[in-house]
């Protein structure tokens, strides 16, 4: 059995203390898409298990403790996908959202399809039942200060025991952005990927992240024998080469193997595996 979830809480400059606390939350939300793995749950269970504790989280960029735009309102991205089906689910610029990766699963399962945004997903998340709650409700105190320094995207990555691999992404975006403005997080091969392969969820400066479809390129140099780890590694360096940005990922193999790399000075990534391996890096 590879059963594996590695989760990362965004990459980014953050102060020291900031990121212990983060790097407790990213165990907490490993932990949560583990046990799901551990009870024979899915991988794509897992992974919505794991991103929806860190939007839970006001620690970071996701759900409750997004970043503003420039107006100074919470519009949200998330997305889901599952690697043995390539069913995915996403939405976009979506307010008043507490949990963005439920209503992106719901997209996944419940509609024809892959991405929704905005006035649309609302209406959807309705009619499916998903509670949408005043969006001043996601807003914490201190947070425009704090998001003009720090990010926090989170994301997730799993292999259940049949062997199929999803990913998961949900943010905030990027503090002062254009009403309407949506990143990488949703676009299915940019922020969020997964096949049969592998699976990939990517941090950092949206448009470059698109502009490169980070997450399928990643997952494309799996497909030429690297693992994840060297994937991973080779994945940024060409995105540095190719954008001079930063950004940052996690990914996981077929066989269990986890990857991560960052361009930016952080990214807590916490992992755990079946024999009890934990990894926890910054
Ligand atoms: N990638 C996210 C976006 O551009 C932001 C982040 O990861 O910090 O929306």
């Amino acid at each position: 059995m590879h059963l594996a979830i590695l989760v990362h809480g965004g990459a980014g400059e953050v102060s020291a203390a900031s990121l212990e606390d983060r790097q407790r939350g990213c165990h907490a939300a490993a932990a949560a898409g583990y046990a799901v793995l551990k009870q024979g749950g899915g991988a794509v269970d897992a992974v919505q298990a794991a991103v929806a504790v860190l939007e839970d989280n006001p620690l970071f960029n996701a759900g409750t403790g997004s970043t503003l735009n420039r107006e100074g309102r919470v519009e949200t991205d998330a997305a889901i996908m599952d690697g043995a089906t390539l069913k995915a689910g996403a939405v976009a610029a979506v307010s008043g959202i507490r949990n963005p990766i439920r209503l992106a699963r719901r997209v996944m399962d419940s509609s024809r399809h892959i991405l929704l945004a905005a006035e649309g997903a609302l209406r959807f998340a309705r009619q499916q039942g998903i509670e949408v709650c005043d969006p001043r409700e996601l807003v914490v105190p201190g947070q425009r200060t704090r998001w003009e320094r720090e990010h926090g995207t989170v994301g997730a990555v799993a292999l259940d025991s049949h062997g199929r691999l999803a990913a998961a992404t949900s943010t905030g975006g990027i503090f002062d952005k254009l009403p309407g403005r949506v990143g990488d997080t949703p676009l299915i091969g940019c922020g969020t990927y997964a096949d049969a392969r592998g699976a990939v969820s990517c941090t950092g400066h949206g448009e470059d992240i698109i502009r490169t479809t980070l997450a399928r390129s990643a997952v494309h140099l799996l497909e030429q024998g690297l693992d994840a780890p060297a994937a991973a590694e080779l994945a940024i360096r060409h995105f540095v080469d190719m954008t001079h940005s930063e950004a940052g990922l996690i990914m996981l193999d077929h066989q269990g193997r986890m990857g991560y790399a960052r361009s930016t000075t952080h990214l807590p990534v916490c992992g755990m595996t079946a024999d009890g391996t934990l990894i926890s890096a910054a």
